[in-house]
């Protein structure tokens, strides 16, 4: 399924056009992107997506953290819907794949640490991907899960210190403040970790997303309705135009 061309056009009247556009708008978007293909607003941006969990977990340990002797599973099982019985790493891909189309479409160029469920990769690996590919940013797009069931909203996960956790930090400010007024989730907050592998060993700017609470009722099923998983990914393109357009 490609990208709906009209959510883009909303996309973009919302956060870059609509002031100087009026009703003429969606016909002048069109041009824009078949004639301005320079003009698109993440042209040039290399974003890396990583999709969290896999098919099987890996109880196989990986270091935490580069020259620590502390170690962790490289990839943890993740949580699992309770109303739609959902894996969370099935939602993960769902959202991530959305997002890589309409990443692309404004001009991006992604990186997917992953494109199916049946893969190994480890948190240190998927990292290591992005740090050598030399990713802008990186989000990592998870589902959080709680014991109590009311529990609801999403926050985002960034390292405590070390390389780019300012960027990151700004980054997750974006993430934060875009993906709430679209989707109309509570805003949690920005969480500074020292214990994800994931973001300890990347050294650019990157985000552990949790989009929800599958644990809670209504979020999990919001969280696997197709309507709301693109007022995600909305959310994160504006977040992501957001951040580039206005560096420290
Ligand atoms: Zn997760």
């Amino acid at each position: 399924m490609r990208i709906r061309k009209n959510l883009l056009c909303v996309l973009l009247c919302a956060c870059l056009l609509l002031p100087a556009l009026g009703e003429r708008g969606e016909v002048i978007i069109e041009q824009n992107l078949q004639e301005m293909d320079s003009d698109l607003p993440l042209k040039g941006k290399k974003i890396g997506i990583d999709p969290g969990h896999q098919l099987h977990a890996d109880s196989t340990k990986e270091p935490i953290a580069p020259g620590s002797s502390e170690t962790k599973a490289r990839v943890a099982g993740g949580t699992r819907g309770v109303s739609t019985g959902k894996p969370e790493h099935v939602t993960n891909l769902e959202v991530a794949l959305l997002l890589k189309e309409l990443l692309e479409e404004l001009g991006a160029e992604v990186l997917m640490t992953r494109e199916t469920a049946d893969v190994n990769v480890s948190n240190m690996e998927r990292a290591l991907m992005m740090n050598e590919w030399g990713a802008d940013a990186v989000l990592r797009l998870h589902c959080n899960g709680n014991n109590v069931q009311s529990v609801h909203g999403m926050g985002m996960y960034i390292r405590k210190t070390g390389q780019a956790a300012e960027e990151s930090e700004r980054l997750a400010r974006c993430l934060l403040n875009c993906m709430s007024r679209r989707t109309g989730a509570k805003a949690q907050g920005i969480y500074k970790r020292d214990t994800y592998t994931g973001l300890n060993w990347s050294t650019v700017p990157c985000v552990l997303v949790e989009m929800g609470y599958m644990t809670n009722p209504d979020e999990d099923k919001k969280l696997n309705d197709p309507l709301y998983q693109e007022q995600i990914v909305l959310g994160i393109a504006e977040a992501l135009i957001d951040y580039f357009e206005t560096p420290e």
